[in-house]
């Protein structure tokens, strides 16, 4: 990780067009024996490569001396750089570090890894040390949501399974490093809730959360519990991810109760509204035994009123027992240029308090990032303007406010 307060380099991107370079971990794993024996290595190999790869975290066969030269090569093919490291914003002392990528044909996309529990190292030890990895579905996003900066950019493309891999791969070798505060650790939690709406590049997340979740060396072994997929609210992609059998935990990005606010604040709620989703969302909460988180963004005298936390505990509370659901009221991350800002202080106090009083299990999100173009898409935005003779994003992936969803 850099120092932050070394500028992001500036690189000349030469935009290509098209699918991203095959990688191994866009590959299944009798595909990747396949591919071994395709570039003349025994099949044991392939055991020994995907060791370094998920268990190591080495994405880069050069450095794998345990191979002969001839091996390395034959298979560096395999592993191209899709993530090229353009730079870092770091706050919280270094807790959160906010990382910005370069793809193969110029595109962006960020992550940000969060290092929880430091305060209380002290008396619980580095076992108290939690890591939460967010990562990016897609570049840019087409649900258009006004206050969101990656909305702002519209879609560009959906990543591919292994740079979505990728991602995951390098946070999670970022603290087997010891680049953040506490010491070299492990990634426990990833959240898709970085640029993108994961439901509408739903067979590149889905493997990637497969790989994620396999044990090594096939995957990275994390607990799918650890894992959660955020959406705005695609009904067919959460009746589908439901049968998955994937205990992974659902976030939907519900910020109004009522469908004249949330029309507006996220337009992918004239072809789903309120109703058919929280049925979607208790329906998920059915199938796999996990608590459904509800996500509030709270913005100024738009949907922070007391009325508006009474609708919300009553919508929820009509479809079971509390348990089903927990709410997770966020204070809005501006953008800059957006009429939307965060509620104020006293306005989200009150909105907590009447969601208490009715028995609603809410939390305030801890937001993070704040002083590092915080909110998702935003590094990528400024990032963009200095660039400003980057392509446009093709014709076919301009928003769809009429919340159609891609393939
Ligand atoms: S809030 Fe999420 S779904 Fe809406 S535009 Fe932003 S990234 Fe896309």
């Amino acid at each position: 990780m850099s120092d932050p307060t070394v500028p992001l380099r500036l690189m000349a991107p030469t935009p290509p067009r098209g699918k991203p370079p095959r990688h191994w971990a866009d590959l299944t794993v009798p595909d990747r024996l396949e591919a071994v024996a395709r570039a003349g290595l025994p099949s044991f190999r392939a055991k020994q490569i995907a060791a370094h790869y998920c268990h190591h975290l080495s994405g880069q066969p050069a450095d794998w001396t345990d191979l002969s030269v001839d091996h390395r090569h034959r298979v560096a093919d395999l592993f191209p750089e899709l993530l090229h490291w353009l730079g870092d914003r770091q706050c919280d002392d270094g807790a959160t570090v906010k990382s910005l990528y370069r793809l193969f044909d110029g595109e962006l996309v960020e992550t940000v890894l969060m290092r929880y529990g430091l305060t209380e190292q002290a008396t619980v030890g580095p076992r108290g040390l939690r890591s939460t990895l967010c990562v990016s579905s897609q570049a840019g996003c087409g649900m258009a949501c006004p206050f969101c900066a990656t909305g702002q950019l519209g879609l560009r493309r959906n990543l591919s399974t292994a740079e979505i891999v990728e991602q995951i791969r390098l946070g999670a070798r970022c603290l087997a490093d010891g680049a953040l505060p506490g010491g070299p650790g492990r990634l426990h939690n990833v959240v898709f809730m970085g640029m993108g709406e994961p439901l509408a590049n739903y067979r590149s997340v889905l493997a990637a959360i497969r790989q994620t979740t396999a044990p090594a060396p096939a995957g990275f072994g994390l607990s799918a519990r650890g894992l959660t997929v955020s959406t705005c609210g695609l009904v067919p992609a959460i009746e589908k991810l439901s049968q998955e059998g994937l205990p992974v935990t659902l976030a939907v990005s519900l910020h109004a109760p009522d469908d004249d606010l949330r029309d507006r604040l996220v337009p992918v709620n004239r072809r789903w509204p309120v109703a058919r989703l929280l049925d979607a969302a208790w329906g998920y909460a059915q199938a796999t035994g996990r608590r459904v988180s509800i996500e509030y963004a709270l913005m100024r005298d738009l949907n922070d009123q007391p009325a508006r936390a009474d609708h919300l505990a009553e919508l929820l509370r009509a479809r079971g027992h509390w348990g089903w659901f927990h709410v997770n009221l966020i204070p809005l991350n501006r953008v800059p240029g957006s009429p939307w800002t965060a509620s104020r202080r006293r306005d989200q106090d009150a909105f907590r308090r009447r969601l208490e009083a009715t028995g609603v299990p809410v939390t305030v999100r801890d937001s993070r990032g704040q002083e590092i173009d915080g909110a998702c898409g935003q590094l990528a935005a400024n990032w963009r303007q200095t660039e400003p003779d980057r392509p446009g994003p093709a014709e076919a992936d301009h928003p769809r406010p009429d919340g159609s969803v891609p393939d």
